[in-house]
């Protein structure tokens, strides 16, 4: 079915959907239901935005019947695709829209988080903008709330349009049980065990402030919790911390004395420890 060509046109016109979404490269998709595609209120506007729009819709219905040229053929079946597309960033966000990309979530469809630390966490599609032909799709993760591209260049090619700048924050809302925990680990840099540079002082910095928030918490008699709650609790704590932040960062920067003392890191390696001097 990869080569369109190669078909005869009467299959070519029966199921252009199922082999839309069956084709190389377009694993991504989902396929729209008919009463969607032929409600008219849904593709409202699109009609300025599809070159050959009566003749793109009626293929992708399949009720194309029109003799025309390969050439011709070939533009309404390029209209078509981006017709699909556009429609799909709206289907998406419908009830049965987002069901259905829910189950291609579920089954990885889309990829996992390349990041370690993840764990394989699946991936949501995702444009960075709502307008057709701006950049491609993009993968989110949400268990490190980042942007990925995908590994395939089939669809690394795929217009981000055609899955929107909200459709997977609203599948979370709607289906809050499948928001992962967030990401609590973090990669510490090392050279034979020693934490190193300024990434690492401002890490174990962090760390630091991460405790004594916990003990805090603990004292305050807050149980637990801590791990699904980080936002929030850091978003109250911010306002109390903000005094205190530039002195105690500038403080915790240099290398303890404990250990200076205990392992006589080399002269270099101190130095490596103080944030840069620029
Ligand atoms: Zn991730």
């Amino acid at each position: 079915m990869d080569d369109f060509n190669s078909e005869t046109d009467s299959d070519y016109t029966s199921y252009w959907r199922d082999w839309f979404i069956s084709s190389r490269g377009n694993e991504y998709f989902c396929e729209i239901d008919e009463e969607y595609l032929t409600d008219r209120f849904n593709l409202t506007g699109l009609n300025t935005e599809v070159q050959n729009y009566q003749h793109a819709l009626d293929l992708v219905t399949d009720v194309f019947d029109f003799d025309c040229d390969d050439d011709v053929r070939e533009q309404i079946e390029k209209s078509a695709r981006h017709l699909y597309g556009l429609v799909h960033a709206r289907y998406i966000v419908t009830t049965r829209g987002l069901a259905k990309m829910l189950e291609k979530f579920k089954k990885s469809d889309f990829g996992k988080c390349p990041r370690v630390m993840c764990d394989a966490q699946p991936l949501l599609p995702m444009g960075q903008s709502d307008v057709a032909n701006s950049s491609p799709v993009k993968l989110y993760c949400a268990r490190c709330e980042d942007l990925y591209n995908p590994k395939s260049s089939r669809h690394a090619v795929i217009d981000g349009a055609y899955f929107g700048t909200s459709f997977h924050n609203i599948l979370f809302q709607v289906y809050p049980a499948v928001l992962p925990p967030k990401s609590q680990r973090r990669y510490e840099p090392r050279v034979f065990g020693f934490k190193m540079h300024a990434a690492a002082a401002l890490s174990r910095w962090q760390g630091e402030q991460r405790d004594a928030l916990k003990d805090r918490l603990r004292a305050v008699r807050i149980e637990s919790g801590f791990e699904k709650e980080d936002a929030e609790m850091e978003e109250d704590e911010e306002e109390d911390e903000m005094e205190g932040v530039d002195a105690s960062f500038e403080g915790s920067a240099n290398p303890p004395k404990s250990f200076e003392g205990g392992t006589n890191p080399p002269k270099s390696f101190e130095r490596g420890a103080n944030p840069p001097k620029s």
